[in-house]
């Protein structure tokens, strides 16, 4: 992890009508690190997301990576990857079909393909043999990771996360946060990282942005926060937690 600044939002506002959504967002986030964007719902998290991966546009400012501005940059060319629930998977395809979706899109050939593969299941934790599995037969804790799977096989260089554990009970929830934090551990990637749950947040994080009403309140390490909320507001937040 550097300390130079990697992607740098500056004075991002998103408005719908008359509604504004984020209040001139300035925020700098380290290449390598695990940020996590934490608030209660509606207070613009998603939003702020949507902006960074490119589905859509800022009403004011500017969004860089590293020296180049991308908010005005389509998708597809954006070196950043979504990864979604498990929703975001093509059903009638296999595993396999599944994580090399990308590496055909880049035309790779097949037998470069199959190597990409079965690294990505490794680093997945899931069998090789899963090559040739219909989605429709994996558990939910499965597709999550076949959905990882797939976002790194575009090889982005930063990946956003928007609430994907959410929808998971409490012990599957658990394993893909340690399973998560590894993975982060081994690929080096920045991870870009939203939920609800500051606890959530605070067992994964390198550093945690709190939102409030489309406003950012602090950021800090978890620790940090703990020990020096800025506002009731956080503090509030944080006893959540306990
Ligand atoms: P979060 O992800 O933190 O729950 P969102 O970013 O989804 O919050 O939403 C922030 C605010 O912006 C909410 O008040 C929401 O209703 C509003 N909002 C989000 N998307 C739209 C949209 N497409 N049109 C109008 N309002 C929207
Ligand atoms: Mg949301």
């Amino acid at each position: 992890m550097t300390d130079t600044a990697f992607l740098r939002l500056r004075g991002v506002v998103k408005k719908f009508h008359s509604f504004t959504a984020l209040h001139g967002i300035d925020l700098d986030i380290r290449e390598g690190e695990f940020f996590t964007i934490v608030g209660p719902s509606g207070s613009g998290k998603s939003t702020m997301i949507r902006l960074l991966v490119g589905m859509d546009d800022v009403t004011e400012g500017q969004i860089h990576l590293r020296d180049e501005r991308i908010d005005q940059m389509p998708a597809n060319l954006r070196p950043t990857c979504m990864v979604f629930q498990s929703l975001a998977l093509f059903p009638h395809m296999s595993v396999g079909q599944n994580i090399e979706f990308p590496l055909k899109l880049r035309k790779e050939p097949p037998a470069q393909r199959r190597e990409r593969v079965n690294e990505l299941l490794d680093l997945l934790h899931l069998p090789r043999s899963y090559y040739d599995k219909r989605i429709s037969q994996c558990s939910g804790g499965e597709r999550q990771r076949i959905a990882l799977a797939r976002a790194l096989a575009f090889d982005p260089e930063i990946l956003f996360f928007d609430e994907p554990l959410s929808a998971l009970d409490y012990r599957l929830r658990k394993t893909l946060e340690k399973e998560l934090k590894d993975l982060h551990h081994r690929t080096g990637k920045t991870f870009v990282y939203i939920t609800h749950s500051l606890e959530e947040a605070m067992v994964m994080s390198d550093r945690i942005a709190i939102m409030k009403d489309g406003r950012i309140e602090q950021i800090a390490t978890a620790d940090e926060i703990y020990r020096r909320p800025v506002s009731r507001f956080v503090a509030e937040f944080m006893g959540e937690v306990n």
